[in-house]
């Protein structure tokens, strides 16, 4: 019992498909993913989308039909990787459907990443993303994928840093992640919101002084504050998360 308690959970498995797996190599050994990696809250793996190539040159890309400019990542490796990581069909029947691996491919022309979104793949205990590059991935990968998530309204050269940006938001939603959980469910966008204003030592610095309120120690007002701050800084920044909270 007592080793039950201070055994951690794991909470999500994720792994990673790229062409450029040595770009992860640090990426996750740092800041808190690390210590949840460290703590087996997370688990990560990065596979080389090549190791599922059936080319003797482990070759993973063509050039596209019809022409053009650009090389384009076959769809069959992915999808080779993905029967191995455990997805056959698209809509596996699970008793628990969090059970079931979701998978996700980076692209541009994908949903756009938001908090919705993340709170709702961190129920998952198994995500695979799938990074693609050169001119992207064969049109037919969508038949093995969930979603398809961009980053926002520009273009990368790989899915790689997108997939860290998943990989990071995700897994600062898992608990135990990130300690206390005010932090995250203060943090912008949580309820609708964005964050109040936070303010540490000295209390002036060249001139500029803290709200005097903080340094009050009446923890009632000093919340009443912040909530304010929260409201008004949503209200002049993006009124329209007001609007969608409303
Ligand atoms: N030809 C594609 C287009 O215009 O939509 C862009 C391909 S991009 C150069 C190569 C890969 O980078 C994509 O397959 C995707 O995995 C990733 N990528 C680029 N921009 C992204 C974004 N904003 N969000 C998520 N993934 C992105």
């Amino acid at each position: 019992m007592m080793l039950l308690s201070i055994m951690a959970i794991l909470f999500m498995k994720i792994d990673i498909l790229t062409i450029l797996p040595n770009m992860f190599k640090n990426i996750f050994s740092e800041s808190l993913i690390g210590k949840a990696i460290n703590s087996k809250i997370l688990n990560i793996t990065v596979i080389d989308i090549r190791s599922f190539s059936s080319d003797k040159h482990k070759k993973v890309d063509d050039k596209p039909f019809g022409g053009g400019s650009g090389m384009v990542i076959k769809v069959e490796p992915i999808y080779n990787a993905i029967r191995k990581l455990g997805v056959i069909k698209k809509n596996n029947t699970y008793r628990n459907p969090y059970l079931r691996p979701y998978v996700v491919c980076m692209s541009p022309q994908g949903k756009t990443l938001n908090n919705k979104i993340i709170k709702y793949i961190s129920k998952f205990k198994h995500l695979i993303i799938v990074c693609g590059h050169y001119e992207g991935i064969d049109e037919r990968v969508v038949n093995y994928v969930d979603e398809e998530i961009s980053i926002g309204d520009y273009v990368l050269t790989g899915g790689e840093i997108p997939a860290m940006v998943l990989v990071d938001t995700v897994a600062r939603m898992l608990p135990g992640v990130i300690k206390g959980k005010d932090s995250v469910q203060n943090d912008s966008f949580f309820n609708g919101l964005l964050d109040y204003p936070h303010y540490t030592r000295p209390s002036v610095f060249r001139g500029y002084v803290v709200p005097g309120v903080l340094l009050s120690g009446n923890h009632k007002k000093i919340e009443e504050w912040r909530e304010k701050e929260a409201l008004k800084r949503t209200k002049e920044r993006r009124p329209e998360l007001l609007k969608r909270r409303n």
